[in-house]
């Protein structure tokens, strides 16, 4: 095991980040909130063109005060894309809410609309409305926004779209994360761009940004003394973790040519074989960040032979997310759709994506699946 390390992706950061850290330190802003923190925010309000943004611990926490802006309470259920990460749905179960999970299409490998309405149709006859509806955007590729906007305002069902992994994606020109009611982005150490950790809540309505920003810092009234009127959370961004976003910022476009020349060279090294195979972007409407280049394989012993081929050489590939609908702790939340999302995990690995990647890692990478591959 003494050959480099290959990450799946790794942090990447550029000359600024440091600039803004050692700020922090001269001026003594080592504390949640501060300058960074508005400058970061304002960074993402005009990099997505969200109008207000509330910067955050995590993408996770992101996802709790939105739900929690919808009243989303114990008892209610939430729709919810099935192919994810878990901290897309374990808020639901934060707020004692059930999680409805909603399989994939094959064209982007996010939420089926039709199997959506379905899902929307049953639960109405059952007798309950769904609070809100989560859609994620995986790996980065824009999910079919144009349907499921319409069934979410057909239905009057309040749309969060988890952005976690596409910043920087557009959908028709524009920055996924603005669609919804709510859109949530992660800085997560192997994210698109990192802040070690973090994650922000935007939104069109400025009313809903400023109950994040007070909810998120323990929800104190406005007195002298600690008064408090709900419960709050210490959910709030520091300002030592927003001055690595906000140099991170500065790279993000760089960042997104980087992952997608990845992908574009698995492609052009692999599609030759009829036993790979991609996922593009259907049609000009959807612009992918690329955040991580996903091949699918012929079935699940040749995905396992791949991943342990790589492992092998110290190269780090993984499995497509396993969908939530088959997670031991989800065995019991209703679900809707067949095995697309199934057949994704069971055929899918997530290659070496990072921005930082070089020429001889990518060649190393292709050269090993070149050679284990079925012809
Ligand atoms: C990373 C991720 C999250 C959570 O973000 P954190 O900042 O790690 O809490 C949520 N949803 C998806 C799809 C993610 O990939």
């Amino acid at each position: 095991m003494n050959e480099k390390k290959i990450w799946l992706s790794s942090p990447h950061m550029g000359s600024q980040e440091f600039e803004f850290v050692k700020e922090a330190f001269d001026t003594n802003w080592i504390a949640p909130l501060g300058p960074n923190v508005d400058g970061f925010e304002q960074d993402i309000c005009n990099y997505t063109g969200a109008p207000y943004t509330a910067a955050l611990s995590s993408g996770t926490a992101a996802i709790h005060l939105a739900l929690i802006l919808l009243n989303v309470q114990a008892g209610d259920e939430v729709l919810c894309s099935s192919f994810t990460f878990s901290a897309t749905c374990n808020p639901i179960v934060y707020q004692g809410a059930t999680p409805v999970f909603i399989d994939s299409e094959e064209k982007t490998w996010n939420m089926n609309p039709d199997v959506l309405e379905a899902a929307i149709k049953d639960r109405l006859l059952k007798g309950k409305k769904p609070k809100a509806i989560i859609l994620v955007h995986l790996y980065g590729m824009p999910a079919q926004l144009d349907k499921i906007i319409t069934i979410a305002n057909n239905y009057d069902i309040p749309l969060i779209e988890d952005a976690a992994e596409a910043l920087g994606s557009t959908y028709r020109g524009k920055s996924l994360g603005v669609f919804g009611k709510f859109g949530i982005y992660s800085f997560n150490g192997n994210k698109i761009i990192t802040t070690s950790g973090g994650g922000a809540l935007v939104s069109a309505e400025k009313a809903l940004i400023d109950r994040t920003r007070f909810l998120a810092t323990q929800a104190r009234d406005a007195a002298p003394h600690y008064q408090h009127s709900a419960i709050g959370y210490n959910y709030r961004m520091s300002n030592i973790s927003a001055g690595i976003g906000r140099g991170q910022m500065m790279v993000l476009d760089k960042r997104i040519k980087q992952r997608r020349a990845n992908y574009h060279h698995y492609v052009t090294s692999l599609e030759n074989n009829t036993n790979v195979s991609f996922l593009p972007e259907p049609s000009a409407d959807y612009f992918s960040n690329r955040w991580l280049s996903c091949i699918l394989l012929k079935n699940y012993h040749e995905r396992e032979r791949i991943r342990l081929a790589l492992e092998k050489r110290n190269i780090e590939s993984r499995p497509l997310w396993k969908p939530m609908h088959l997670q031991p702790i989800f065995q019991e939340a209703p679900f809707y759709g067949t095995d697309v999302s199934e057949t994704l995990f069971e055929r899918g690995l997530c290659l070496p994506s990072g921005s930082n990647l070089e020429e001889t890692d990518l060649q190393k990478v292709t050269d090993i699946l070149k050679e284990h591959l079925t012809i």
